[in-house]
């Protein structure tokens, strides 16, 4: 879905073509509710906590005392019923050292061996976690007999984290604007089998109404900017919501003709999608930057088209694009963008070494260092969506990148 954010007003939330923004969402209100129902000591709904933690006190400040209440600035003064939808994350698996706590709590003998169980043993831990991924609530439906204390979730619960989306939107053109291009997601766990899950985020995304207010903060990348040269040429890559950084490029170059700007590089899109039928969202928009000069090419390849072989993006590159990737990064001192999940980068990364071994002549080897070297001269630039489900991959991936991202990132308003 396209995301319209009003932004007219909000100095600190100026941008340039390739920045992300970090949001902060809010969980569902129905899993807030259930969890509270939860809750073996609720503390009134209206009533503001601020957790303190008793601390030995050292400093002999305070004679005759051992030890004194301490504030804990972890979340600010506020309700439960806040903390449990703006602060904490209740959707995350629990980590073993949470199930630790909540063994501690069961009363049943079976819930409590099972949950130090799973909190004892790595592989057992992980399995049970990928295979069910579960919500908070989930655990407690598995093992009925734990008692949840409110102090528990304030002070044991990992805080909410803001979720980053590439800007679909130039400032240019769409002043006091940001515009997000986000796909909603929701899954069954247990292989499809399980409960349904929806994303924190993007589930909030899809249900704000006009007027409500979205804390956000801007994360530059300056590795994803167009060229600093604007006739050299590009091939942007990007899948499904991979998209969303490119919408902010044509939008860019649009503002930039418009403005009587030039001459502008070639710059080909490779987009990629189910089918055609659903192939909708920007397809005008891409038209339109096509013959107004934005966009040279636009290709897409749909990985579910009835009565077609599979196509995914990279298969593009290889059977339509071999010459021209050759052209653009060998000949023309020109840049490739990737957007999107990191297995389809993988293998865009792998496809255009194959073209560069046998366009350019290279071996493996050899086109393996130079696309390193791009890397290094800011000339293959990738933004990489993250997670897949097994971590370690993505782990290994994100540190052999070269991309480097700043971060300004504010404190998180009070609700
Ligand atoms: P969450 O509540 O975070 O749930 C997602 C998690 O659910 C996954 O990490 C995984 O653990 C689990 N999960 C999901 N599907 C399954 C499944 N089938 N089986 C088992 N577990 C599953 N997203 C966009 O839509 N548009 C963008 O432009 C965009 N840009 C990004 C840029 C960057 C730099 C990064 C890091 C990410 C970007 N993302 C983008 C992804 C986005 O940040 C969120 O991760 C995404 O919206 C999901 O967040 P959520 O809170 O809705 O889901």
């Amino acid at each position: 879905m396209l995301v319209r954010l009003d932004t007219a007003g909000q100095p600190e939330l100026q941008y340039l073509p390739g920045d992300h923004l970090g949001v902060f969402p809010a969980n569902r209100p129905e899993l807030v509710q259930e969890l509270l129902e939860r809750v073996e000591d609720p503390l009134p709904a209206d009533e503001p906590v601020l957790v303190e933690v008793l601390e030995k006190d050292s400093s002999g400040r305070f004679p005759g005392h051992k030890s004194s209440w301490v504030p804990q600035s972890r979340l600010p003064p506020c309700t439960l019923h806040q903390a449990l939808t703006f602060f904490l994350d209740i959707t995350a698996p629990p980590s073993p050292q949470f199930l630790q706590l909540l063994a501690a709590l069961a009363q049943e003998p079976a819930d409590r061996e099972r949950l130090q169980q799973l909190s004892q043993d790595a592989r057992l831990y992980e399995d049970w976690k990928w295979f069910r991924c579960p919500t908070l609530l989930e655990v407690l439906e598995e093992f009925p007999s734990v008692a949840l204390p409110a102090p528990l979730l304030l002070t044991q619960l990992p805080l909410l984290q803001p979720r980053y989306y590439s800007i679909s939107s130039a400032p240019g053109p769409c002043p006091g604007q940001i515009h997000l291009t986000v796909a909603v997601v929701t899954y069954h766990s247990e292989n499809g089998q399980g409960p349904l899950h929806h994303g924190v985020c993007s589930t909030w995304l899809a249900r704000l109404q006009p007027g409500d207010t979205v804390p956000a903060f801007i994360r530059g990348a300056p590795s994803f900017r167009l060229p600093p040269a604007a006739d050299a040429p590009c091939i942007l890559v990007g899948p499904g919501t991979g998209v969303a950084p490119f919408r902010s490029f044509w939008q860019q170059r649009l503002h930039e003709l418009q403005g009587g700007g030039g001459p502008l590089g070639t710059m080909v899109l490779v987009f990629g999608c189910r089918s055609s039928a659903l192939d909708h969202i920007y397809r005008q928009e891409m038209e339109e930057a096509r013959e107004r000069g934005a966009l040279s090419q636009v290709l897409t390849a749909f990985s579910r088209e009835p009565d077609t072989p599979k196509a995914y993006v990279q298969d593009v590159l290889r059977t339509q694009l071999a010459e021209e990737v050759h052209r653009v990064l060998c000949q023309c001192a020109g840049h490739m963008y990737v957007c999107g999940d990191v297995t389809m980068a993988t293998e865009v990364l792998q496809t255009v070494q194959h073209i560069l071994v046998q366009q350019a002549g290279m071996t493996l080897g050899q086109a393996g260092d130079f696309i390193s070297e791009l890397r290094d001269k800011n000339r293959y630039h990738e933004d990489i969506f993250g997670l897949t489900f097994r971590t370690q991959e993505v782990a290994f991936r994100i540190r052999s990148q070269s991309f480097s991202m700043q971060e300004r990132r504010p404190p998180r308003p009070a609700p």
